[in-house]
């Protein structure tokens, strides 16, 4: 069982599908693994310490072999020379607009008889937390975006109360609270941020309320309750979405930070600051839109860019993950290594999904797309 680690090609993609920590643990359960030189480079891996580790490195790393690890979908051409019906396992965008990801892509992957399998199609039961690459990604997206936005506002966090005067704890909003949401706020207190957070999941309230922050919620029409489908929310109703667009209205104008977390798996980030509601807000606040990349929650947000709206700046990165490359390489080489590992037969020396989870991040099979998500 031969498992290639490819070099991300796609722009500004900083991280790497495995580590020699992951490379290791795989040799450990008799499978070979090569890797194309400088594939870790921009996560500060070197090439010597994958060798060390115990891995071929090769350019040609994917021939021949019978699983490809990805941080991104490696172009099914530069595939050619893999073994016939070989596992693509990386985060695969089945629904993004980009080069690297959309059904085209999915597509050309069941042509060329590759096995695609999509890790953000990861189902939400507790057996896979371990292998849920969007949880490991979000978090440190969260913590990012709050250092991002600290950044970029021209005053403390933290109140000080010095021999000059006293300086007031900034304000700061978290909309959407699932697992970048729940960094953000513990991040933002963390730094002496004054925090509130919003969710239409109605579960979030208490977890707002334990990491010491205000719950600002939407209480004439009711959201979502319990966790939601596979712990996601989904399109709001028209009325929720005009009560809560005035909720935010009128605690936004207050804000410093505002980081915007809120998604929808499959369809465009919802719209939840207006430039009406930017120019309320006091120049010199900050917005981090961290669902830029996916149509983004701020009016007139641009990814990689700092908009300057009404004197208050917004900013958000297509790829934030991508911004912490060695932790994040390590968090999503371990959510790979933890999946193959679980399926691993010792007999037959390679993985065998169930249906559970393999159904589940299966899009293509036999030349094939088999997904039900993709087939609807
Ligand atoms: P996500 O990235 O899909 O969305 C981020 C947040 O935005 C969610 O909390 C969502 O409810 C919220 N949101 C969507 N539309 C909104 C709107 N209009 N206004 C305000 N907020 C809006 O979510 P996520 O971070 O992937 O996590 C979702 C849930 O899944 C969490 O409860 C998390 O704890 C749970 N989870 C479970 C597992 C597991 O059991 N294996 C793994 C990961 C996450």
């Amino acid at each position: 069982m031969k498992l290639a680690v490819v070099r991300e090609r796609a722009p500004g993609e900083t991280r790497v599908a495995a580590t020699p920590e992951t490379v290791k643990k795989f040799i450990a359960l008799g499978a070979s693994v090569a890797v194309e030189p400088g594939a870790g480079a921009a996560a500060s891996i070197a090439d010597a310490d994958y060798a060390a580790a115990g891995a071929e490195l090769a350019a040609s790393a994917v021939a021949g072999a019978n699983i490809i690890l990805g941080v991104q979908g490696p172009d099914p051409a530069a595939l050619a020379a893999a073994a016939p019906g070989a596992w693509v396992v990386a985060g695969l965008d089945p629904f993004g607009q980009g080069p690297g990801g959309g059904r085209a892509r999915v597509d050309a992957y069941a042509a060329a008889g590759l096995e695609a399998l999509a890790m953000e199609f990861m189902p939400r039961i507790t057996r896979a937390q371990s292998m849920d690459i969007l949880s490991s990604q979000s978090n440190l997206a969260g913590y990012k975006a709050v250092i991002e936005a600290s950044n970029l506002y021209g005053r403390a966090f933290p109140m000080m109360m010095t021999a000059a005067g006293t300086i007031s704890a900034a304000k700061a909003f978290i909309m959407g609270v699932g697992v970048a949401g729940l960094q953000a706020i513990a991040t933002a207190r963390r730094l002496g941020a004054q925090v509130s957070a919003t969710d239409v999941r109605s579960a979030t309230r208490e977890q707002i309320i334990s990491l010491g922050a205000k719950p600002i919620f939407v209480e004439t029409v009711a959201g979502i309750e319990g966790e939601g489908a596979g712990g996601y929310a989904t399109e709001m109703s028209e009325e929720y979405q005009k009560a809560q667009a005035e909720l935010v209205s009128s605690h936004i104008a207050k804000q410093d930070i505002v980081i915007t977390t809120a998604l929808i798996p499959g369809r465009a980030a919802p719209r939840l600051i207006s430039d009406a509601q930017i120019a309320s807000m006091k120049p010199g606040s900050v917005i981090f839109d961290l669902a830029v990349a996916q149509g983004g929650n701020v009016e007139g947000s641009v990814p990689d860019q700092v908009v300057e709206r009404h004197g208050v700046k917004i900013l958000g990165y297509s790829n934030t993950p991508a911004k912490l490359p060695a932790d994040a390489s390590a968090l999503f080489a371990r959510n790979l290594y933890n999946f193959l590992a679980a399926f691993w037969d010792k007999e037959q020396g390679k993985p065998v999904l169930d249906e559970e989870i393999g159904g589940a991040i299966r899009l293509t099979q036999g030349g094939k797309v088999v997904n039900p998500r993709l087939l609807g």
